[in-house]
């Protein structure tokens, strides 16, 4: 890349699955002073085309299977210099057609280089290390920018014993892509500590994963819930021997009954974590603390299964009507945080003012926090269901929903009526042959929660969809159902 032009601050980005040639980019770009800007595969062309040029990236490492994202926007990418494309050698009848940019294959730019010594020892550690976009509700998406400074003590923190405590004798499988988030840090704690790493590389099945951490000896594994609630169906299918301590759960939350099954059923600790892009992404771990050892095993899975106490090195805040909410565990505010490795703006773009303040990063995630410390999410601002002006948690309600055996996903959403504004709707997967009603859902519900609580519908799908990462994607059911307390036919 230094053969190529690369200089200090220029952003250079990557197209690619979880591979061994990403990793290496991971390193060599930002040890050039560049900033490693990580696109992520599952966006539109649109939004590819926006954020490529919004970073102004000079050069695209990407893989040889995904050329085929970049053939709808070739001709609107003028800062883009060249092409690099991550493979053994170049194959033209591939390779697109863009006259403006150049191309060489990975391996043969590697072949024809030279090891490098002099890379960029005087880099300032508040320079740009890397950047990553984040979707936004409406519009485009909206650019994070990590320092040296920043991901060096994030990686030092996943390191810490009452957080992932990421070591030398570990091998780490970050199932969580790298193309979001820096597959949450590990590629970065995992070498600088020694540890062994394992890169699931394209679209995993969950027998893949299974696979993979039997042969590998996998030690700690991390990925969103859906990873894990997929890799449960497996392992009780047919019991397999793992070498896991722990897997590492975030990017939505942890269904106790999830927490529950790996630890009883597969004697795997799984620890739940909470944080966001702005955030690199460590910003709460769900650990229980010592002084706590002595409740019932059902209180303290209700401790380990909220999103956990602060990591050490960042500041937080609850936030509600411009004051500060007492930290009684039940009173509600928006959480905010700030801190060396969490985002004070955004790149280039007006909504930092949103997003915002003196420093501090408004998350838009609506928490409570107990006297002992422990966040409890309680929604994202945008997924709180507002029924006659009250809140109602969706989240609440999909975690008792997931605890019933026969339920494999479950969402909840709010959507229009015509009295009480919002109502909630639960959608429901059932576990491969089993049969669940409505009234099961709703006599569950009921033992928990007020009637008013309690979902004016429960509709079974045959899956829950999902955003890029693996998250449910509430949005698609709030639009598909928007009209559905509404419609007078019903
Ligand atoms: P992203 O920036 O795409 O990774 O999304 C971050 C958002 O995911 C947060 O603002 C939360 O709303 C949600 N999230 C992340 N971790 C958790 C968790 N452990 N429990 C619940 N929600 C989570």
């Amino acid at each position: 890349m230094k053969t190529l032009g690369v200089k200090r601050g220029d952003r250079v980005a990557t197209l690619a699955w979880n591979n061994y040639r990403h990793l290496e980019a991971y390193f060599a770009i930002p040890l050039l002073g560049a900033v490693l800007h990580t696109v992520n595969l599952r966006l539109s062309s649109e939004h590819l085309r926006y954020i490529i040029n919004h970073a102004e990236d000079r050069i695209l490492l990407v893989d040889e299977e995904l050329l085929p994202l970049l053939d709808p926007i070739w001709d609107n990418l003028p800062t883009v210099q060249h092409l690099i494309i991550l493979g053994e050698h170049l194959n033209l009848a591939k390779s697109p057609k863009n006259p403006m940019t150049s191309v060489s294959a990975y391996e043969d730019l590697l072949a024809q280089a030279s090891p490098m010594v002099d890379y960029d020892p005087d880099l300032p550690e508040d320079s740009l290390l890397g950047m990553c976009y984040t979707s936004a509700t409406t519009g485009n998406p909206k650019g994070v920018v990590y320092s040296h400074r920043g991901i060096a003590l994030h990686s030092l923190a996943m390191g810490l014993a009452n957080t992932s405590a990421i070591a030398e004798n570990d091998t780490v499988m970050p199932v969580v892509p790298m193309f979001h988030v820096n597959a949450w840090g590990i590629p970065f704690s995992a070498i600088w500590f020694g540890a062994n790493i394992v890169l699931p590389g394209p679209a995993p099945t969950p027998e893949d994963l299974v696979r993979l951490m039997s042969e590998e000896q996998v030690s700690v594994a991390a990925g969103v819930p859906t990873v894990w609630l997929g890799v449960a169906k497996v392992l009780e299918k047919a019991a397999t021997p793992l070498s896991l301590r722990m897997v590492l759960c975030g990017g939505s939350a942890a269904p106790p009954a999830l927490i529950r099954t790996f630890e009883k059923t597969f004697k795997v600790p799984l620890a739940h974590a909470y944080g966001m892009t702005e955030t690199s992404p460590l910003a709460t771990f769900s650990r229980l603390k010592s002084t706590l050892s002595g409740l019932t095993e059902d209180d303290q899975l209700a401790i380990r299964s909220t999103q956990g106490i602060l990591v050490p090195g960042l500041s937080m805040r609850l936030r509600r009507d411009n004051e500060d909410v007492p930290w009684d565990g039940k009173s509600m505010g928006e959480l905010w945080f700030k801190g060396p490795w969490v985002a004070d703006e955004y790149y280039h773009d007006p909504r930092t003012e949103d997003s915002f303040e003196d420093g501090w990063l408004k998350t838009g995630d609506v928490a409570t926090i107990s006297p002992e410390g422990y966040v409890r999410l309680v929604d994202r601002t945008k997924d709180l269901v507002k029924s006659g002006g009250e809140w109602i948690s969706s989240v609440d309600l999909e975690n008792t929903i997931m605890a019933h055996p026969d339920v494999f996903e479950a969402a909840v959403v709010g959507v229009p009526h015509p009295k009480w504004d919002e109502r909630p709707l639960a959608f429901v997967v059932p576990k491969e042959n089993r049969q669940i009603r409505k009234e099961d859902i709703i006599a569950l519900l009921s033992a928990d929660f007020p009637k008013w609580w309690l979902p004016d519908d429960v509709i079974f799908l045959q899956e829950i969809p999902k955003t890029s990462v693996g998250k449910f994607m509430k949005r698609a059911l709030r639009v598909q159902y928007q009209e559905y307390l509404t419609d007078p036919q019903r």
